[in-house]
């Protein structure tokens, strides 16, 4: 990993999975596999292309049931590039002597580069210069060139590019006996002298989407070659962030091969076009191939195939394409770039190129192309087919990032809930709730998509699968909602779709709760919590008594809620208040009883004050972790090997993630001692970190998300730990340390929470009420951090140091905002600055501050605090 690129030297079939997962090139509208052109799906290659909400249902029969699965569908594959030497077979990467490969992923011009040499069975040797990108300018287009180059023959050779609709969802080996026939052919043809076209349908959700490829061949040295790329691949690559890529130029001394002959290849969904090219020694001919896609849902559109092919016709070449697409990324990196001090130290360095990478990925799920999508952040990007693209609470790790940077993108990707928000209520009707009750996993309208059954590899059973009963799904989408209100100050939001979503949400946990006269306590019953080993009690049969009781998580999640329903009816002009709660039919009294519900939810505690993470969590048994570990080596998915064995996790404390330990990542210890308040438990300085042990302890991260949250909460009390479990989060794409689940789908919750723990955590950003607070607690290893945070229309240009603490607000036309260190207040006008001088760690933290402890915290006597105009 380098400041601005992920680089792969070597050609290693066994990790091709994996760098076409981290290698993925997308836009926001769409994405693609960094799959080798030259090569089909097989047990080594998986080209895949995926739209973002491009989903398409089917059914299979499974031990005699018939189940429906929603997945996102694998579209065409436009990348089919490959030549062959006159009527030999056609280059395959497993069948020639590789001499020399490289592949670098330019994270700063959003470039996917692969350079190779090979040796073929006749003796000849070739070089391969590729780059390709999806443009984040133009998001129905995407381009590849590459160069071809004979070094020690000439001859004629036969150039292949195609489209291939022939394509089927099969690139998660667990989902294999699964209908995965989504797309049917409708027309594939040439359409001019340079240009083929793929019309293809999905099966059950209509979905048209129409390809054209525009293929040319040019000879001489162009491209990045010609422009000393050569040079600079050896290398970093811009290194700034692309600043100074938009003024590359590419050596212009190469000509158009016209009047090529081209021959096309049509049949059963897959059309290319042969190019008869002459090549001869150290003379490349570099290869062409723009493509453009739309589709049946696109807006600004009257029909899909005629808008690719205007699309294909007015594109311009490669290069000036990625001029473009260059400086979009520019743009997008200007907001974006978290940029940390690593002068001099290796694992500072590679920390800044992974979280480049992380934020990279991120941007290409979710850009400003998106906004009009209708779609929302799917667990695991849009580069694999992992989770079929279903959107989980992962957004929880997601948002906040995006909330402080472009926070219009949160809003739309908002709207994605509030328009499902009919079906969250026929859901909760016909579950016998009121309000609304939100799917486990969401796709395309917003029905329940968890599946019913899902395969253990390990033991080779289906088994019901439960993890529907993930209720808390509800609470995260009202704390997402009402936490970009209250970063962005947004009442319209609020006003025209936030405040209902609220609403409903808070209503169904009332209706959820169950008032038990004897304890005079509220309960919510049934339910899994974050943590997915725990589906039932042990020795029942969670066929007919799924769930758990008193999950605190969501029960304090539960009560917060009902107590943001008050705020959010405060908050409302009277008039719209009014006319919701008539809609809504939302009467005085039941407003009441929502903060009566919210003080009387139960939270069941044992042993030495530690919040049991459901009801009986007590008697479960201890969990023999060391013999598990010695056994087995890997236990994150104890659930697998449990099952496997014929026993389950339900019997023993022994957590997938974290799970009680979320109410620490969520609240700040003031929060939480407000809602424990609220709810009429003690509370004790001394309850965060007995917790954390506790339940560190129990844990087997089996979800990327539980790195992220432990490295979190532990950011106060324990840095070097925290730092140990960021690096594993850091880590765990790039290594891909499950083993084997990245090359089906990167996990954007831990990409986007890494980069937010640097963002929000270790800098202590919270925005409460009207103000932004900081607190900074640098990991010991980190110098400087330095970012950018959009805050109530004002952009800032955060530096925190170990000493140092810059805000900077750049000039424009916005009103002053209110920025805080440890209860030092700060007005700010735009082209403001303000700086705080910052306490040592030492003299600043109880051990009770997981996140911000501003209020109460000692007083910073020496603090330099003043404001600049600049
Ligand atoms: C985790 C969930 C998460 C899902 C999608 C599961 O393994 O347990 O918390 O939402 O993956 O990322």
């Amino acid at each position: 990993m380098k400041a601005w690129s992920l680089v792969h030297e070597g050609y290693d079939p066994e990790q091709q999975g994996l760098r076409e997962a981290l290698c993925t090139l997308g836009n926001g509208y769409f994405a693609t596999r960094g799959a080798a052109p030259e090569a089909f799906a097989d047990d080594v290659h998986y080209p895949g292309t995926y739209l973002a909400g491009g989903y398409d249902r089917a059914v299979t029969e499974i031990q005699g049931r018939e189940v429906e699965n929603e997945d996102l569908v694998n579209l065409p594959n436009w990348l089919p590039l490959a030549f062959r030497v006159g009527e030999e077979s056609w280059l395959d990467l497993d069948a020639v002597e590789i001499l020399e490969y490289r592949q670098e992923l330019d994270l700063a011009q959003g470039l996917l580069r692969r350079s190779y040499r090979f040796r073929d069975e006749s003796g000849r040797t070739t070089r391969w210069r590729e780059r390709r990108f999806v443009s984040m300018a133009d998001p129905h287009l995407a381009a590849l060139s590459v160069e071809i180059e004979p070094e020690d023959w000439e001859g004629r050779i036969q150039v292949r590019s195609g489209l291939d609709g022939r394509v089927v969802n099969d690139g998660v080996p667990r989902y294999r006996d699964l209908e995965g026939q989504h797309l049917d052919v409708l027309e594939a043809g040439r359409i001019g002298p340079d240009r083929i076209r793929l019309r293809t349908r999905t099966r059950q959700s209509r979905l048209e989407i129409a390809q054209v490829a525009r293929t040319r061949a040019y000879r001489g040295a162009g491209g990045e070659r010609g422009a000393g790329g050569e040079r600079r691949a050896g290398g970093e690559s811009s290194g700034d962030g692309g600043r100074r890529a938009s003024g590359e130029r590419s050596g212009r001394e190469e000509a158009e091969l016209d009047h090529l002959t081209r021959e096309t290849e049509d049949r059963l969904g897959w059309i290319a076009e042969r190019l008869d090219i002459e090549v001869s020694v150290g003379a490349p001919v570099r290869i062409e191939k723009v493509v453009a896609l739309h589709t049946s849902r696109d807006r600004a559109s009257s029909e899909a195939e005629l808008e690719a092919r205007h699309l294909a016709d007015r594109a311009e070449s490669f290069e000036v394409l990625l001029g473009k697409h260059r400086e979009a990324w520019r743009h997008l990196w200007q907001s974006f770039d978290l940029e940390l001090d690593v002068e001099g130290n290796a694992e500072e360095a590679d920390a800044q190129g992974k979280l480049r990478l992380h934020t990279f990925h991120l941007l290409q799920v979710v850009s400003p192309h998106s906004v009009d999508l209708d779609v929302g952040v799917p667990a695991r990007g849009w580069h694999g087919e992992a989770y079929r693209g279903h959107v989980f609470w992962d957004e929880l790790f997601i948002f906040p990032l995006l909330s402080l940077r472009m926070p219009f993108l949160t809003r739309a990707l908002l709207q994605y809930r509030v328009r499902r928000l009919p079906e969250a209520r026929r859901a909760a009707r016909e579950a016998g709730f009121r309000g609304a009750m939100f799917p486990w996993q969401s796709g395309s309208n917003g029905r329940e998509e968890s599946q019913k059954l899902h395969l253990n590899p390990k033991s080779g059973r289906w088994i019901p699968d439960d993890s529907h009963r993930q209720r808390h799904i509800g609470a995260a989408i009202a704390y997402n909602a009402w936490h970009h209100y209250e970063v962005t100050g947004d009442h319209d939001f609020l006003y025209f779709s936030g405040a209902e979503l609220i609403l409903e949400i808070a209503r169904f946990w009332a209706s959820a709760a169950r008032y038990d006269e004897r304890l005079d306590r509220y309960e919510i019953s049934g339910v899994m919590g974050p943590d997915e080993y725990h589906t039932a009690y042990p020795d029942v049969d969670p066929q007919e008594q799924g769930g758990l009781d008193n999950n605190a998580y969501t029960n304090v999640m539960a009560a917060w809620v009902l107590e943001r329903a008050r705020d959010v009816l405060d908050i409302l002009p009277e008039d719209r208040c009014h006319e919701l709660c008539e809609r809504l039919e939302i009467a005085e009294e039941e407003v009441d009883e929502w903060l009566e519900i919210a003080r009387k939810l139960r939270l069941c505690f044992h042993g030495n004050g530690i919040l049991s993470q459901f009801e009986g969590y007590e008697d479960l048994e201890e969990f023999d972790w060391k013999g598990y570990r010695e056994r087995y080596g890997d236990i994150q998915r104890l659930d697998r090997i449990l099952e496997a064995e014929g026993d389950s996790p339900n019997r023993y404390k022994a957590s997938k993630q974290a799970d009680v330990l979320m109410l620490f990542y969520l609240f700040s210890a003031d929060e939480l001692q407000h809602l424990f308040e609220l709810m009429g438990y003690p509370w004790d300085p001394d309850f965060i970190p007995r917790n954390i042990e506790y339940y560190l302890a129990r844990t087997s991260h089996g979800s990327t998300l539980s790195w992220v949250t432990h490295a979190w909460v532990m950011a106060r009390s324990d840095r070097a730990g925290s730092w140990r479990l960021f690096r594993d989060a850091l880590d765990s794409d790039v290594d891909d340390i499950q083993g084997g689940t990245t090359p089906e789908g990167i996990h954007m919750g831990a990409m986007a929470g890494t980069v937010d723990l640097m963002h929000r955590c270790y800098t202590g950003l919270e925005s409460r009420g009207n103000v932004l607070h900081f607190n900074p607690c640098l990991p010991s290893d980190l110098e400087r951090v330095r970012f950018q945070v959009r805050y109530r229309h004002q952009v800032l240009d955060v530096d925190v140091s170990r000493s140092l603490l810059t805000i900077s607000s750049r000039p424009f036309a916005a009103l002053p905002i209110t920025v805080a260190y440890r209860g030092h207040f700060r007005d700010l006008s735009p082209g403001d600055r303000c700086c705080f001088r910052l306490l040592k760690p030492e003299e600043r933290y109880r051990p009770d501050e997981p996140r911000d402890p501003s209020s109460g915290g000692p007083a910073d006597a020496s603090s330099t605090a003043g404001r600049d105009r600049i």
